[in-house]
């Protein structure tokens, strides 16, 4: 499938997406957050789920943490633009709650699609929730963050890359700090990418971590 094949199948599934109802979010959300960005991103970067300035707008990582997001890929180079936004629940989860297991074990393939097609170099996890699920191991963001493990996703081989998330480190400087210098490596993961060579490299770390619900180790988003 060539990039714009794959552009048309991210926009026909966004379509089918939007009128989703297999789990009880699609009661108490606005619209679903489908995700955006360029159907050939070499950067993914994903959230937890959908909050109440995405859930009206539409769009993955809005107000400040958005902006946030764009100032520190400025500073190595990046428009968000380029980056692929997605979050592994598409409909927004009540504030006063965490998502459900039956909630986000409903809504990951709509992720597994979007990692498939898009095809990212490096898949940056914001926070706990988003970092447990893709890497399959439930590690807590304090640990996990800026240390790059190879696995399995979407079929192929990827860098997932844990970050704290954004609207955790507005209100945290020292978060932030170690943020900013954890999106400072980026380029050089992404540097490396030479797709092929990384699709046939050995695993580091495990697994295809698809359809393996494991618990979540919630705290900082
Ligand atoms: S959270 Fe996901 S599975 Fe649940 S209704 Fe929304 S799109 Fe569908």
């Amino acid at each position: 499938m060539d990039a714009a094949e794959r552009a048309a199948a991210l926009g026909a599934y966004a379509l089918e997406a939007s009128g989703c109802e297999r789990c009880g979010l699609a009661a108490t959300r606005t619209r679903v957050v489908y995700g955006s960005g360029p159907s050939a991103a070499r950067l993914m970067l994903v959230g937890e789920s959908p909050g109440f300035h995405e859930d009206r707008e539409g769009t993955p990582f809005a107000g400040r943490p958005r902006e946030l997001l764009e100032r520190l890929l400025a500073g190595i180079g990046m428009g968000l633009d380029e980056v692929y936004l997605a979050t592994v629940l598409k409909c927004r989860v009540p504030a006063s709650r965490e998502p459900l297991p039956e909630e986000w074990g409903a809504c990951e393939p709509y992720l597994y699609r979007q990692l498939e097609l898009v095809r990212p170099v490096v898949v940056a996890t914001l926070g706990s929730f988003a970092t447990t699920l893709l890497s399959g191991r439930a590690l807590g963001i304090t640990r996990a963050h800026g240390q790059e493990v190879e696995v399995t996703l979407g079929g192929r081989r990827v860098l997932l890359y844990p970050l704290f998330h954004p609207a955790a480190a507005l209100y945290t400087p020292t978060m932030l700090e170690v943020l900013e210098r954890d999106v400072a490596r980026l380029p050089a993961l992404l540097g490396g990418d030479e797709r092929a060579p990384l699709e046939s490299a050995p695993v580091a770390v495990a697994p295809d971590v698809r359809r393996t619900p494991q618990p979540v180790q919630l705290g900082l988003f």
